[in-house]
């Protein structure tokens, strides 16, 4: 696409949009009586005006049916996840059975460790990236010292080259290779939080499983970002939020994925709860845990309604706009014009004022941009916060922006370029 810097190029685009309309199923932030121009869905994603709705009809359900609402009605809570979980499924390229909804993420990711962690004298090895999300981080060494491991002996990071911020998979698949008699998990997120980086996943998990590691993904950015095929790949594990991409709210509910292969595998220890029982006989109150086949059998506590609910309703409009690959294609557009945007601004200028660290091949990247900002970094991101452009700070100097095909427009992306230009005048850069 030749794109163009003029308002009404974005104009256009927008009114070429097939998925436009969809912005109309959000409540958008207010920022001096306007539409804010929010580009933070990475963090949290839009409430769906339909979420309301669905929170009503359950605590209706709860006034009305109260117990009985595990059971009667079209939409028991007793299978409520299980519909959850056939919405999520598509996104994540899984079978309806690896899926399940519970928990957050990571209590999950721990719940997961505790099963695919499985360190000997020989593999006790965990490779990761460097700078994953903290909370990754502290699952990872709170995990390896659960077994009276050392950390640094534990954990292995590959890092980017001096002076480069991504990582290239040539160097991950040769971290791989170097420890594959130690390797015991590979875990990375599917796409880092930090550069907006998508690792090559069939290529990690290949390699992993040519050094007898298991292979798992984080995949709170990817998740409802971009296209992932989690079974096709065979990924052994996954686990991912809902609140970022997916719009279920604050604290939002967690996914997992467990691939079949493992559905009958009776050696992998697990942290089980009266919710991962086998469906036909949990109510027995039998002593002896006997594991529902599935991700299902993951699951530990009484399903969360509101919650499901509230995922349920943002997932609904994600169907209907088409689900993943209708998002992906209008993201790619999207995400490729803020970027030609934010270089033609140092092209104009003659310098790098926004150096944008995120891959520019469409496949190495999902909608988010993060951008090092080489001057007066903190004072551009307070204009644009007055300016009522909404990203994330994250520091020393990046800004994280990301438009999200289900509810950003062109125009919003036109208006913070505007705001990213105006801001060179405004504090003398
Ligand atoms: C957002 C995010 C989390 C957050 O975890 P919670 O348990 O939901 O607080 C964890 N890991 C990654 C990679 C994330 O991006």
């Amino acid at each position: 696409m030749n794109y163009q810097t003029t308002a009404e190029f974005a104009q256009q685009l927008d009114a070429e949009d097939k998925l436009s309309a969809f912005r109309n199923e959000f409540l958008i932030p207010q920022h001096n009586g306007h539409d804010a121009i929010y580009l933070c869905g990475n963090s949290l994603g839009l409430q769906p005006k339909a979420a309301q709705q669905y929170l009503t009809e359950q605590l209706a359900t709860w006034q009305t049916k109260a117990v009985e609402g595990w059971f009667d009605g079209d939409k028991p809570w007793l299978d409520y996840h299980k519909q959850v979980a056939s919405l999520v499924a598509p996104i994540v390229g899984a079978n309806d059975s690896e899926v399940t909804i519970m928990n957050s993420l990571t209590v999950n990711l721990h719940l997961l460790l505790v099963s695919f962690y499985k360190p000997n004298n020989k593999r006790f090895k965990i490779l990761m990236e460097s700078g994953a999300f903290p909370s990754d981080q502290y699952a990872v060494e709170s995990q390896v010292k659960f077994y009276d491991l050392d950390p640094k002996d534990a954990i292995l990071e590959v890092k980017p080259r001096a002076g480069e911020y991504t990582l290239r998979t040539e160097d991950i698949l040769k971290a791989i290779e170097e420890n594959k008699d130690e390797l015991a998990l590979i875990l990375f997120g599917g796409i880092n939080y930090y550069t907006g980086q998508v690792f090559d996943m069939p290529a990690i998990t290949k390699a992993a499983h040519a050094a007898g590691a298991y292979a798992g993904f984080d995949l709170a950015h990817a998740a409802g970002n971009v296209p992932v095929q989690l079974h096709d790949w065979g990924v052994d594990f996954a686990c991912w939020c809902s609140y970022k991409y997916m719009n279920s709210g604050p604290g939002g509910i967690s996914g997992i994925f467990v691939h079949e292969k493992h559905h009958q595998d009776r050696s992998l220890k697990r942290f089980a709860g009266w919710w991962g029982y086998r469906e036909d006989k949990r109510f027995l109150m039998q002593p002896g845990f006997d594991a529902a086949i599935g991700a299902a059998g993951w699951q530990v506590s009484t399903s969360p309604i509101m919650l499901l609910a509230l995922h349920k309703a943002a997932l609904d409009v994600f169907e209907q706009a088409g689900g993943i690959t209708a998002l992906r294609e209008k993201s790619i557009l999207l995400t490729g014009y803020f970027e030609f945007l934010i270089n033609n601004i140092n092209e104009t200028h003659g310098r790098e004022i926004y150096k944008i660290i995120t891959p520019t091949t469409p496949e190495a990247r999902g909608c988010q941009l993060s951008v090092i900002c080489n001057y007066k970094a903190k004072e551009i991101f307070s204009f644009l916060v007055s300016k009522g452009v909404i990203g994330d700070w994250r520091e020393p100097d990046v800004i994280r922006l990301s438009a999200v095909p289900l509810y950003n427009t062109f125009n919003d992306v036109h208006t913070a370029y505007l705001a990213l230009n105006e801001v060179i005048k405004v504090i003398d850069i």
